[in-house]
């Protein structure tokens, strides 16, 4: 079972993450790998309970005090799993569609949760290279997928969730924004 203590100090989280070189490091494909299967962990219930950890969906390198460009996605949709191990990631291509979710968003590194809406692009596509797989993937992504890559992402760019929620109306209306 793998533990990781997830970094809250905002000055830390606003530094940018430096490129990994490639090949990708032994060391580097292991923590890609333990962050997914952290997030993985992070949602059974007793194992969440037993090591007083959060449920979580995505987790980014600098959360767990690496400032590399790596990211870690795992949950269930429709009883499929998706789950992605990326090193070096972008956003390619984005649609002028914005969106976002219903609830407002949260983080693990943000413990008290900041209410307000945030919005992201509705699709986009992303350009990683994959530890699970081990080879270079393009992911077109939208609704909760194509959020959590973006959220994510923003990590690496020392960007939080809360930093896009509009602190004078934070329940502002996008007009077309499709909220999910
Ligand atoms: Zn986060």
């Amino acid at each position: 079972m793998i533990v990781f203590d997830i970094i809250t100090d905002k000055k830390f989280l606003h530094q940018k993450c430096d490129d990994v070189s490639f090949p990708i490091s032994e060391d580097d494909k292991k923590l890609a790998l333990d962050m997914v299967e952290y997030l993985k962990n992070s949602q059974d219930k007793e194992l969440s309970e037993k090591y007083g950890i959060r449920p979580g969906v995505g987790l980014a390198a600098n959360q767990v005090g690496v400032k590399k460009k790596i990211i870690a996605i795992y949950f269930e949709e429709n009883g499929k799993v998706i789950e992605y191990a990326l090193v070096n990631p972008k956003i390619i291509s984005y649609s002028i569609k914005m969106s976002c979710l219903d609830s407002g968003e949260g983080c693990l590194s943000v413990p008290k949760d900041v209410e307000g809406y945030v919005y992201r692009y509705y699709k986009v596509t992303v350009k990683a290279f994959d530890v699970i797989t081990n080879k270079e993937i393009t992911i077109k992504a939208r609704d909760y997928l194509s959020i959590i890559l973006q959220h994510e992402i923003d990590h690496l760019n020392g960007i939080l969730y809360t930093d896009h929620i509009d602190k004078k109306d934070p329940f502002k209306i996008i007009e077309d924004a499709i909220f999910i």
